[in-house]
């Protein structure tokens, strides 16, 4: 099996597994218990968060966990969301293709009356700040944009709109989920002041993240109950999980600069590959995105059919995001950038892992080629196209 779909979900690192089976057999006791074998797992958790914060230059406390990355974006949103109630600032600025754990908690927040001004992604997949900061308005609680579309790759200047907010006084939150693990992340240097990511995004176990806050920034209880997490997440520790998550962490910053030498490289072999292809087009800017991510259209089929082709072949892919596959509606990320329906049906996402050879590349183009050229074969639009009964668009 070619697994090419890491930015659905990753597989756990050894170490990292290592790291949650001993956790889990060791040091299981409840970490709020107070004699010496809760305490162990109270000190697991603590030197989990120690690690944490070290690699995106936070400090312990101001790292929450939690159950992942959706639950982070609520969290953040939900109370910037609060604070900006309490002053009588209901704006939010944020972007048309944020990850749906964004754009679903702005959507009831604006049934809640506030209202929300979405900044242009443009044709490549990047925002300008400068239109982030004319956006931007005296009742404005929020500004809201994701680090790395986990659609298109694209990476956006978070530092450039941390310095923006910073200088207009507005709290600036980014869903850092495909970022974190894979390209630097420093939360000082980006000037962010909410930063959610999730560990099975980068070789961690699924179920657990973190959201980073920074110290001062009042943060909503959405969990009542215990005093887990500062009185700010209520619930057991997810100890092991946590664990394996700082595991992971380490590990992949640590490899980090390796790894996104030769996945850019094995990237760009599939991009020169795929775009031989006739009437096809990459999405996103090129250069501007994450190494690991390649995301095409192919004018005149269905996306869905070629992953299950795909499948047949041995390779894992996906049309959009593994929330939206599934449904018949086209990705709202393609359609932010400006494909149309058509084009932007005929979509394929391939987000490599360090374990991608440059045999899988070709291999995975080859099939590609051969799939599409297939389906092109029996599709009415397809037919529509080269009778020039319809026009080409890619
Ligand atoms: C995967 C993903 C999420 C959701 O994270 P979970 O841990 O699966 O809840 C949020 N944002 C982005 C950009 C993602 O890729």
């Amino acid at each position: 099996m070619i697994y090419a779909d890491n930015a659905a979900t990753t597989k756990m690192s050894e170490a990292a597994a290592r790291t949650m089976t001993s956790v889990m057999n060791d040091v299981w006791g409840n970490p709020s218990s107070l004699y010496s074998h809760g305490q162990k797992a109270k000190e697991t958790l603590e030197k989990a968060r120690e690690e944490i914060a070290a690699v995106i230059g936070a400090l312990p406390r101001e790292i929450y966990f939690m159950s992942g990355g959706s639950e982070a974006d609520n969290q953040a949103i939900r109370s910037a969301a609060e604070l900006g109630r309490k002053n009588g600032k209901k704006h939010v600025v944020s972007t048309a293709f944020e990850h749906h754990a964004v754009l679903h908690t702005l959507e009831r927040l604006e049934k809640e009356g506030f209202e929300v001004t979405l900044v242009d992604v443009h044709e490549n997949g990047i925002v300008i700040p400068s239109e982030v900061e004319a956006a931007i308005r005296d009742d404005t609680c929020l500004v809201t944009v994701m680090y790395a579309n986990n659609e298109i790759g694209t990476v956006q200047p978070i530092r450039e709109i941390g310095e923006i907010c910073r200088r207009k006084n507005v709290l600036f939150h980014t869903d850092a989920v495909q970022a974190v693990g894979h390209i630097p992340v420093n939360v000082a240097d980006d000037g962010v002041d909410m930063l959610s990511a999730s560990a099975h995004k980068f070789h961690g176990p699924k179920g657990v993240g973190f959201l980073y806050v920074r110290r001062g920034v009042r943060l909503l209880n959405l969990i009542e109950g215990g005093a887990q997490e500062r009185g700010k997440r209520a619930g057991t520790e997810n100890v092991a999980g946590v664990a394996a998550m700082a595991e992971a962490l380490k590990e992949s910053s640590s490899k980090m600069a390796d790894n996104a030498a030769r996945l850019t490289a094995v990237r760009d072999r599939l991009i020169e590959g795929l775009g031989k292809i006739p009437h096809s087009a990459l999405n996103g800017d090129p250069s501007r995105r994450l190494p690991g991510n390649v995301n095409f259209c192919f004018e005149g089929i269905e996306g869905e059919s070629l992953l299950l082709l795909l499948d047949d072949r041995g390779i894992c892919a996906s049309s959009g995001s593994a929330c939206t596959s599934g449904a018949l509606d086209p990705s709202h990320v393609l359609l932010a950038i400006g494909r149309v329906h058509d084009v932007a049906h005929g979509s394929l996402r391939l987000s490599i892992g360090e374990d991608l050879t440059d045999a899988d590349a070709d291999y995975i183009v080859r099939s590609v080629g051969e799939v599409v050229e297939y389906l092109r074969g029996f599709s009415p639009i397809w037919r529509d196209l080269t009778s020039g009964k319809r026009e080409f668009i890619l």
